[in-house]
């Protein structure tokens, strides 16, 4: 997949709009188009990443990413109650988006084992 074909891609490039909540130099928090808790954030590396797996020894793609979304988190006022951050990876792991993402999951009390 190359960044052309790639929604997520094209949300960091802004061809596609998305309801943006931050952004860095290096990461970009939107609303999940289809939210799965009153609160549902997608947060995605700007440079296109396919998943987890692909980032191999490029440990400084985590740094940016997770404290966007903790940020996001308590700007969305999460802290005290909490919040859940999922990272799909692959098939079994129940990826569909092709480029790197976290989801931020809040304003529900959320249940485990996960589906
Ligand atoms: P995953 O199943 O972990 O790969 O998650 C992909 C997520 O991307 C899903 O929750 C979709 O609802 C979301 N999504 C797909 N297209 C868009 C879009 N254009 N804007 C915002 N979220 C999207
Ligand atoms: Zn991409």
């Amino acid at each position: 997949m190359t960044p052309n074909d790639c929604i997520f891609c094209r949300i960091a490039a802004g061809e596609i709009p998305a309801r943006i909540l931050a952004r860095t130099d290096s990461a970009l928090a939107f609303h999940d188009l289809n939210p799965q808790a009153p609160h549902h954030v997608l947060v995605i590396p700007v440079p296109h990443i396919s998943g987890a797996a692909a980032v191999g020894s490029e440990t400084e793609v985590w740094a940016p990413l997770m404290s966007l979304a903790t940020e996001v988190a308590r700007q969305l006022g999460l802290d005290e109650k909490g919040y859940r951050l999922v990272l799909n990876q692959g098939q079994d792991g129940g990826q569909s988006g092709g480029h790197l993402h976290v989801h931020l999951l809040g304003g529900r009390r959320m249940s485990w084992p996960p589906g």
